[in-house]
C-alpha cells in the first residue's frame, strides 16, 4: 500500500487513535485486541510477534468452537463466574451468562500451577480490591488476574466485601486443594 496511514500488523486495517497495542514487531489494532483473550497483560502482547499473534487469534476461533461443547458442571457465582466441565477437566472465567459474545478461555485444570488472592489499597485511604490470580502453564496464556469485587475500592464495612472474599476462597476451593491466601495491605 502507498499511502502513510500506520496499518494493522494483523488485519491490516488503518489504526485508531486508542486501543491498539505494541507487538514485539508490530501494532495491532483495536478491532483485533477484541478478539485476542482477555487474559493477555500489556507484557503478553508486547513479547509476542505478529506471527504468535496470528496464531493466538486462530485458537481464540477454536475455543469459539469447543464452548459449544463446554458443560458447566459447577459454578462459583460472581462478577467472573467460575464454571468447571468436570468431565473434561477444564474451566472457564467468564462475566457474562452468554458464553458465545465474550468468548471466554477454555483453561484445562492441570494448567493450573499456582494461585493466589490478595488484597490490595484500591487508592491511598479509598479502600481495597481483592484480585485472584493464577500462573498457568499454557501455550497460549500465562495469567488470569482478576478483580473479584464489582466497582474498584471497596471498604471493609462494605456488605460486598465478605461476599467478594468468599466468593475468592471458593475459586481457589474449586480450582485446587493448594490455597494460598495473603493480606498485602496491613
Ligand atoms: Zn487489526
Amino acid at each position: 500500500m502507498s499511502d502513510n496511514v500506520e496499518r494493522c500488523s494483523i488485519c491490516g486495517e488503518e489504526l485508531t487513535k486508542f486501543g491498539n497495542r505494541q507487538l514485539k514487531d508490530g501494532v495491532m489494532c483495536r478491532n483485533c485486541v477484541k478478539l485476542a483473550s482477555s487474559w493477555l497483560s500489556e507484557e503478553d502482547y508486547r513479547n509476542r510477534t505478529v506471527e504468535e499473534m496470528k496464531k493466538h487469534l486462530k485458537y481464540r476461533e477454536e475455543n469459539l468452537e469447543k464452548l459449544a461443547k463446554f458443560k458447566k458442571d459447577r459454578c462459583v457465582e460472581g462478577k467472573y463466574s467460575l464454571y468447571i466441565d468436570d468431565e473434561k477437566k477444564e474451566f472457564v472465567l467468564s462475566k457474562r451468562k452468554d458464553m458465545k459474545k465474550e468468548n471466554p478461555d477454555i483453561i484445562p485444570l492441570d494448567a493450573v500451577t499456582e494461585m493466589s488472592v490478595t488484597e490490595e489499597p484500591y487508592k491511598e485511604g479509598e479502600g481495597v480490591d481483592i484480585f485472584f490470580e493464577a500462573v498457568l502453564e499454557n501455550e497460549e496464556l500465562n495469567t488470569v488476574r482478576l478483580r473479584v469485587n464489582e466497582f474498584p475500592g471497596m471498604t471493609k464495612d462494605d456488605e460486598e466485601y465478605p461476599k467478594v472474599c468468599d466468593t475468592a476462597l471458593a475459586y481457589l476451593d474449586a480450582l485446587a486443594d493448594k490455597e494460598v491466601f495473603e493480606e498485602v495491605e496491613e
